[in-house]
């Protein structure tokens, strides 16, 4: 059997921290968004796992056991006991380091590729506990669609949106440490001002209101990642100006994003934006994280 999996890029229409866990983690509440922008996976029978890694802008990703795709696999045979492998393959599209939740979405892929390909059976909880261990985005990965996340982003209630929305979406410098970025945090503090609206956000985003949602959403990151890459500050006004009905900065960075009132407007401002920002690109909504052809 070989699989084709698409593992979908997520944004955050809004990322606040509303307290600390009793384990010293930031207790989270945040929208979070899968897009149609996704990595490419092949998965395929093999005696041993093993993962070879392209990336259309030849940005280096690790192959080895560091990688996420290996650590998701060997996860699943920890879990499980299975002792079989896979040949796996994994093209890279979604920018690194970038807060649009790249491993985190290649991870779910694995997880969920090869509970088919193995015939686990394990539900989509247990995909989801496992995925958990690996990164605190797996969980919503695999579920997908909109979700509101809360704790460290695993407590994940659905919300239905009726309608796509059009974005554009793009990293106008070098990625960003989501570790750094917390760290930065705890040293310069959260202003009310920085905080998004989460309950008006929720309510745009079912009333496919995107210009409430434009006023709603915020990022409580956002000022100590623009303090670390000045360049995102040109970039959100840069989007601003291109007529979006807000523009923000998704997870810890360093990718920058808006939203549009229509799909006209959103390929207009996607074909200037890229004149300044060639990796600038037109991304909508999508219903789910993890989409799995058999081939
Ligand atoms: P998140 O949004 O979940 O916080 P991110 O999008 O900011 O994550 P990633 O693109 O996942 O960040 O990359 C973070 C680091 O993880 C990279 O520096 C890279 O070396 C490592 N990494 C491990 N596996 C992968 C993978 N499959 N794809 C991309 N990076 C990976």
């Amino acid at each position: 059997m070989k699989l084709n999996i698409q593992a979908r890029a997520k944004i955050n229409w809004t990322l606040d921290v509303v307290g600390v866990l009793p384990n010293g983690y930031h207790d989270l509440d945040m929208l979070m968004q899968s897009v149609t922008l996704c990595d490419e996976m092949t998965i395929e029978d093999a005696e041993t796992c093993t993962l070879s890694v392209s990336a259309q802008d030849g940005t280096l990703v690790p192959a080895d056991g560091t990688n996420l795709v290996l650590r998701a696999a060997a996860a699943l045979q920890r879990e499980t006991g299975c002792t079989r492998g896979a040949k796996m393959t994994l093209k890279k599209y979604i920018p690194v380091a970038a807060g649009m939740g790249g491993g985190s979405s290649d991870a779910a892929a694995a997880l969920v590729g090869l509970n088919h390909l193995w015939g686990l059976k394990l539900s989509m909880d247990d995909l989801e506990r496992i995925g958990l261990g690996i990164g605190a985005d797996v969980p919503f990965c695999i579920r997908g669609g909109l979700q509101r996340a809360q704790g460290v982003g695993e407590r994940l209630t659905p919300i239905a949106l009726h309608h796509d929305l059009h974005l554009v979406a793009f990293q106008p410098c070098l990625g960003l440490s989501t570790k750094e970025v917390f760290t930065a945090l705890h040293e310069d503090g959260i202003l009310d001002s920085d905080r998004p609206d989460n309950e008006a956000a929720q309510s745009a985003l079912i009333a496919g209101d995107a210009a409430a949602l434009g006023r709603a959403m915020g990022n409580v990151l956002e000022p100590v990642s623009r303090r670390m890459r000045p360049q995102l500050d040109e970039a959100i006004r840069a989007i601003e100006a291109s007529g979006a009905c807000g523009a923000r900065m998704t997870g810890s960075g360093s990718a920058v994003f808006g939203v549009y009132s229509d799909a006209k407007a959103c390929e207009r401002a996607a074909a200037e934006l890229a004149k300044r920002y060639p990796t600038c690109r037109m991304i909508t909504t999508a219903p789910c994280g993890v989409v799995i052809e058999e081939v």
